[in-house]
């Protein structure tokens, strides 16, 4: 049968590329899997094609609606993930492995679906931070905005995680209204184009939206703007190549970069042998060796212990690697594949023997043992000790991506964060440790060099989500040696592809450009139909109920006080709340405030406002002495779908008293009928 020949997706046409083709192999026993070759393509179109079709499109389309794109996008790779399973044994990985690249990059999708619908307008701008007052009648103020990119994003990605690694780069981006060329590593590039071709075929996407580049890139990084960005995962050379790349600098062209990362894990001074640490230490180490056959950026390369119980790491850790069952990814009872090529085989073996050199020993494993299957690219899980880990700088440099780890040991606290630091930079740093001032001194110790930490200990374990997984909703990237770049991180990944802009005006005309969002201080609409009685999408942001007012007596105060059993003297002493720097005598509780403000504006009949869930940004402002009177009024601020069937309105609620001093002003959140 003939090899099959992966194709490229060029202005929205499927494409062979013309040319020499390379083939690609199974990792299972070397068998061509696919052709593959992108030559002939016009990447200069592409990239307009990218920013004069696909940006159009995406930018006209507000956070929820992509956001929604996501999710639908999500469920299409759902329904057909039995065709990607099928394909990733040939990576080498197995059913548990393709599960995290499949069903995790799926899963990706939902989570950023869920933050943009919960967390970002339905609109195109999007606010950061507080307004700020730049003058003294408040009529000029100056706020930070984030608008879509108007570029295109180069996703270049690495073989580990053919569709995790795309995913989760598209979901951010996606959002943020930006369209992508995605060029997957070669090696694993089949599975790629597969899940690439069934969020094409689901016919969601906007034209231009997406494109796909199966082989080089050509002269694509000439055509590069300010407006691009190029989001690199890869090995430290090709990403040194390509951020050096003068159209880069030139332009300054935004370049995450995620590398290479010499991931530590360090068993606390507490966690002896015995110890339920030592047990999930001995646990996560073995795992983070063997998921995805150690081929993860995030793996653990180097496992620290307190000299002392060094002996007692290496016989359990040797245990339990001897019983991992590395095979076929096809069977069942197989736990640990191949790796995804024999070239990448050969190069694991040849950073093993650079570490030999470099003084490890082999503890466990043998890197020359025979492949469970003929032509298959296996490796069993390797372990190596060093006892002198300052005397050489291998074991913090050379990352063998494959099953191989070194551990070694430490003497105290400070010797372990200065060995942990000696990674130059890592993506992530699991401790174990029951002790919370171990903990605090070793995160103020390595912080900084490190882009996410675990803390495990016997209370969270259980629940951890593990060393190796990066999350979509915390920040994924690490300092120096990692990259220095940050992807995910929820919201925070979505501004990567977004520029900010300190706006300065007025109120009323940065709530013209801020669309789906009231600023205070902008002109307000008063309308005649109290706001509770209309459903979300009857409501504008700007919409105003002005209250009528009412006088807060002490009889109030004092009935408050008893009912409550808040007797704060600044309620209830007239002496001491004269006496405080703050007060002129007894003023109205917050709280009493409050609740008179809900009793001025609410309308009390069932829907369309379901339940108040909340309040934020809650300030006291001025205050409410006896005898004064006090009014309100509630804006409407956003609104946001929270699932199919409910919505979050935000109110913008401001107490003024009868001098029209602002008493109070907070939001409240309402869930809504839609
Ligand atoms: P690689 O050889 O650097 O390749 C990475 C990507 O760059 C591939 O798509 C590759 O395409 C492409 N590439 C290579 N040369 C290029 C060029 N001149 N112009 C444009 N693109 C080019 O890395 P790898 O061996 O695939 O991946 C393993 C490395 O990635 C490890 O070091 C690992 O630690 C790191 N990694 C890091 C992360 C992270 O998030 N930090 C995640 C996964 C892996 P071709 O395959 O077509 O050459």
């Amino acid at each position: 049968m003939k090899t099959p020949q992966l194709l490229n997706y060029a202005c929205d046409s499927w494409l062979a590329g013309e040319g020499d083709l390379a083939q690609l192999p199974s990792a299972i026993d070397g068998s061509p899997v696919a052709m593959t070759g992108s030559g002939g393509l016009d990447f200069a179109a592409m990239l307009d094609h990218a920013r004069d079709v696909g940006g159009p499109a995406l930018r006209k389309m507000t956070f929820h609606e992509r956001a929604r794109l996501l999710k639908a996008l999500g469920l299409a790779v759902m329904a057909r993930k039995e065709e990607l399973y099928e394909l990733s044994y040939s990576t080498g990985a197995t059913r548990k492995d393709g599960w995290i690249d499949i069903e995790g990059g799926a899963g990706t999708l939902f989570s950023f679906s869920s933050k943009g619908r919960r967390e970002l307008p339905d609109g195109h701008v999007l606010l950061d931070g507080q307004l700020e007052t730049l003058s003294r009648n408040g009529t000029f103020m100056g706020q930070h905005i984030f608008t879509s990119l108007q570029g295109a994003a180069v996703h270049i990605n690495a073989f580990n995680f053919p569709v995790w690694g795309m995913l989760e780069k598209l979901a951010p981006t996606l959002l943020a209204g930006v369209p992508a060329i995605v060029k997957p590593a070669s090696a694993t590039a089949y599975l790629t184009e597969a899940a690439f071709r069934i969020m094409i075929e689901s016919g969601l996407l906007p034209p231009g939206s997406v494109q796909l580049i199966v082989g080089h890139v050509g002269d694509l990084f000439d055509h590069l703007s300010c407006q691009d960005i190029v989001s690199f995962t890869g090995s430290a050379a090709t990403a040194m190549k390509l951020q050096t790349h003068p159209v880069i600098a030139r332009e300054s062209v935004r370049f995450v970069a995620e590398r290479d990362s010499l991931n530590a894990s360090v068993l606390g001074p507490d966690a002896g042998p015995g110890t339920p640490e030592f047990d999930l230490f001995v646990k996560e180490v073995a795992t983070e060796m063997t998921v995805k056959a150690g081929q993860k950026c995030t793996a653990i390369r180097r496992a620290m212990a307190p000299a002392e119980h060094l002996d007692a790491l290496e016989k359990a850790l040797g245990e339990r690697l001897a019983s991992t069952r590395v095979g076929d990814p096809r069977s069942e009872d197989t736990r640990m594949g191949a790796l995804v090529s024999l070239a990448q085989r050969d190069d694991v073996r040849a950073r093993i023997a650079e570490l030999e050199a470099a003084g490890a020993r082999i503890v466990a494993g043998d890197p020359a043992a025979d492949p469970p299957v003929e032509g298959g690219a296996f490796l069993p899980p390797v372990l190596l000790r060093t006892d002198d880990p300052w005397s050489t700088e291998a074991v913090h440099d050379v990352e063998p991506f494959g099953p191989v780890s070194t551990i070694m040991p430490y003497k105290d606290l400070g010797d372990a964060i200065a060995l942990a630091n000696r990674g130059r930079g890592s993506l992530c740093l699991s401790l174990f440790t029951h002790d919370g001032a171990t903990a605090r001194e070793f995160v103020l110790g390595a912080g900084a060099y490190h882009g996410r930490m675990l803390v495990i200990d016997r209370t969270n374990a259980a629940e951890s989500t593990g060393h190796g997984s990066p999350l979509p909703v915390l920040t994924h990237g690490g300092p120096g040696r990692a990259g220095g770049g940050e992807e995910m991180g929820g919201v925070r990944g979505v501004k990567h592809y977004m520029q900010r802009t300190a706006i300065q005006s007025s109120p009323a005309m940065i709530g013209a450009i801020a669309g789906a969002f009231y600023i205070s201080g902008a002109p307000k609409h008063e309308i005649d139909v109290h706001p509770f009685r209309k459903p979300m999408s009857k409501l504008n942001v700007g919409d105003t109920l002005k209250t009528g007012s009412r006088t807060v007596t002490l009889g109030d105060i004092e009935h408050f006080a008893h009912f409550t059993g808040d007797n704060f003297y600044a309620h209830m002493d007239e002496e001491a709340a004269r006496a405080s720097p703050i007060f002129e005598g007894r003023v109205a509780h917050g709280y009493l405030i409050l609740s008179f403000a809900a009793g001025l504006f609410v309308d009390p009949a069932p829907g369309p406002v379901l339940a108040n869930t909340g309040l934020e940004n809650l300030r006291f402002l001025t205050p409410l002495y006896p005898g004064d009177s006090m009014r309100v009024e509630l804006t409407v601020r956003s609104k946001s779908l929270k699932g199919e069937d409910t919505g979050v309105v935000r109110w913008a609620v401001e107490i003024f008293n009868q001098k029209d001093d602002i008493v109070a002003a907070y939001d409240l959140l309402t869930e809504n009928i839609p």
